[in-house]
């Protein structure tokens, strides 16, 4: 499916902003792109932006929710059926907090911990809307948690298109 060598978490990145573009611009909200990857087969499982799906639907959430579908699990059993050694990156860190009330994306990836190793994130989030404190939370489930620099400013301004007197 990709050219991008396994371990070359800028190219990795790269794809995900690429994912995010396609998230449609909205004033409260973060455009953000999510790939999850099978590190051993080195294969991509699935892929998410903001609002991909119908609700008000997360980058990550709509990987494990397009996963979900595709295997015919709920998404608390999804750990059953995907692979042991996975990776996320994310233009954005996971959100742990959801105005919204819906189920933060910290939550829905730490079900998968044990199975999903590290998350790359090209930058954390900006706390406009809600300080988050899923890092910590992660990385105590052994979940690592992973800084990747260098698109910072390309993300950050394709996630607050959409909003108000910003950039
Ligand atoms: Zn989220």
């Amino acid at each position: 499916m990709s050219t991008i060598e396994p371990g070359d978490h800028k190219a990795w990145m790269r794809l995900a902003l690429s994912l995010a573009e396609q998230s449609p611009p909205k004033p409260s909200n973060y455009r953000v792109g999510a790939v999850l990857i099978d590190d051993e087969a080195h294969e991509v499982l699935a892929t998410g932006y903001t609002l991909e799906l119908p609700g008000n639907t997360h980058a990550e959430q709509c990987c494990l929710m397009k996963l979900a579908e595709k295997h015919g699990v709920p998404q608390d059993r999804l750990k059953e059926v995907l692979p042991t050694n996975m990776i996320l990156y994310t233009t954005v860190e996971p959100c742990s907090k959801r105005l919204s009330g819906n189920l933060p994306c910290v939550e829905r990836v730490l079900a998968l911990a044990g199975s999903l190793r590290t998350i790359y994130v090209g930058v954390f989030e900006p706390e406009t809307f809600v300080t988050n404190t899923g890092r910590k939370t992660l990385e105590g489930a052994g979940v690592a948690v992973v800084h990747v620099g260098g698109l910072e400013e390309g993300i950050l301004s394709v996630a607050t298109a959409g909003h108000v007197g910003e950039g």
